[in-house]
């Protein structure tokens, strides 16, 4: 398992600052999504799976005066910083957010919920790259509560860990993400892709189990500067939609009812781009549930159109893509399934970041120099990309 070389070098650094072994190590991933994109927040369904990229936590026991009260000390590599907070209370959430907002956030939820633990020191190290799109946060959330959970003994259900978590990033880190990212680094199955349903909150795990097939991350390097209301405006279009529509959720209504109801839209101010919103989730949650079912049949060609289609989609309706991600679309498209190429699609947020794509694993490294080579042709920038598998989630580790 890749996690293994990482969680050494945290061992290793907890032994260099603390001068003994630690007690306990765990690990969480980073996660990248399938298709199912901007669908959260419309109650809809997300498709991801864990990348084998991890935050790991190394940690010990540390000796305090047994009079005052216990507290936990982390260090992050990240920053080459450390602090502390005290254990036998939740701190409050304060306006400024730093790496420690996340940390400090989650351990309150796990206090708030009556788990108790000694004073201890922590070491952290990520191989998930920092603000890249793969949710180096709610990996590290989710690594704090499970540390938290080995430390105190107690254990948390796979969604009351992941809500947790997501509670930390919406009140400490001030992040009003939706339930993907927790859901996904808390619960994840090896050579599985995660089916979860926003609304409900259900999950269902699709096996992934070909190890000739690989997920292939490839960052265009790129954010373009966003001036903050492109995504409230695009959430707000929805929720306009689903209001004329008569319905709580975009969720709760068909593409035929928003077809039928085309003209009632488009007489609204901004009709046209309301509308365009909204097809962009009805008909992406239709690519979600074609693209499971045709990865169950193992129908490739079904899944790489989907995926294609889910990008297209992105791009013309809900104009969330740039130049960059749509040359390495393209790029795939042209490589196509004879050269190795499943299929391909931008991830995440938009106006930058990552593609995904699926890819025949002996077609792997022509298809990562093809798009890095056409891509810096067009650009001058260099990707960087990785692969992997679908990895679990939230780990303890054995100690040395
Ligand atoms: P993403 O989740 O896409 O990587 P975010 O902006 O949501 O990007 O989260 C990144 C922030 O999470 C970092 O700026 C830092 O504050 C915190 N973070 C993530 N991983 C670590 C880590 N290993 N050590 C310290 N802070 C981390
Ligand atoms: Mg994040």
């Amino acid at each position: 398992m890749q996690v293994s070389p990482l969680a050494k070098s945290a061992v290793n650094e907890y032994i260099s600052r603390y001068g003994t072994f630690p007690t306990a190590l765990v690990a969480a991933p980073g996660r990248v999504n399938l298709i199912g994109e901007h669908t959260d927040y419309n109650g809809g369904f997300v498709f991801p799976l864990a990348i084998e990229r991890y935050t790991v936590i190394a940690a010990g026991p540390k000796e305090e005066d047994p009079q005052s009260p216990p507290t936990a000390t982390f260090w992050t590599d990240s920053f080459d910083e450390e602090a502390t907070i005290p254990l036998d209370r939740p701190v409050p959430p304060e306006d400024k957010v730093t790496w420690m907002s996340y940390v400090a956030g989650t351990v309150a939820g796990c206090l708030e919920k009556g788990m108790k633990a000694s004073s201890f020191n922590a070491v952290i190290r990520s191989d998930v790259p920092l603000g890249g799109g793969l949710s180096s946060s709610a990996s590290l959330e989710v690594a704090v509560a499970t540390l938290m959970e080995k430390l105190s003994g107690s254990t948390l259900e796979g969604p009351e860990k992941a809500l947790l978590c997501q509670h930390a990033e919406h009140a400490y880190a001030h992040m009003p993400c939706g339930i993907m990212d927790q859901f996904i680094s808390a619960m994840a199955r090896e050579d599985h892709v995660m089916l979860l349903d926003c609304r409900s909150q259900e999950t269902t795990f699709v096996p992934m189990s070909n190890p000739d097939i690989v997920v292939l991350v490839t960052n265009t390097n790129v954010k373009h500067q966003l001036s903050g209301s492109e995504y409230p405006e695009r959430r707000h279009a929805c929720e306009e939609v689903a209001k004329i529509l008569g319905v709580p959720l975009l969720r709760d209504t068909t593409l035929e009812a928003l077809e039928a109801a085309k003209e009632r839209i488009l007489a609204q101010e901004n009709g046209e781009v309301m509308f365009r919103r909204a097809r962009h989730f009805l008909t992406e949650e239709i690519r979600t549930r074609n693209l499971c079912e045709a990865m169950l049949q193992r129908n490739w060609k079904t899944v790489g159109q989907q995926m294609y289609a889910g990008h297209q989609s992105l791009r013309d309706d809900y104009q969330v893509s740039c130049p960059e991600l749509d040359y390495l679309v393209n790029k795939a498209y042209s490589i196509g399934l004879n050269g190795g190429m499943i299929g391909s699609r931008m991830t995440g947020g938009g106006f930058g970041g990552c593609t995904v794509s699926l890819v025949f694993r002996h077609a792997l490294e022509a298809v990562q120099e093809a798009l890095e080579n056409d891509y810096f042709a067009r650009t001058g920038i260099h990707t960087t990309s990785f692969a992997t598998r679908p990895a679990a989630g939230a780990m303890v580790l054995p100690t040395p």
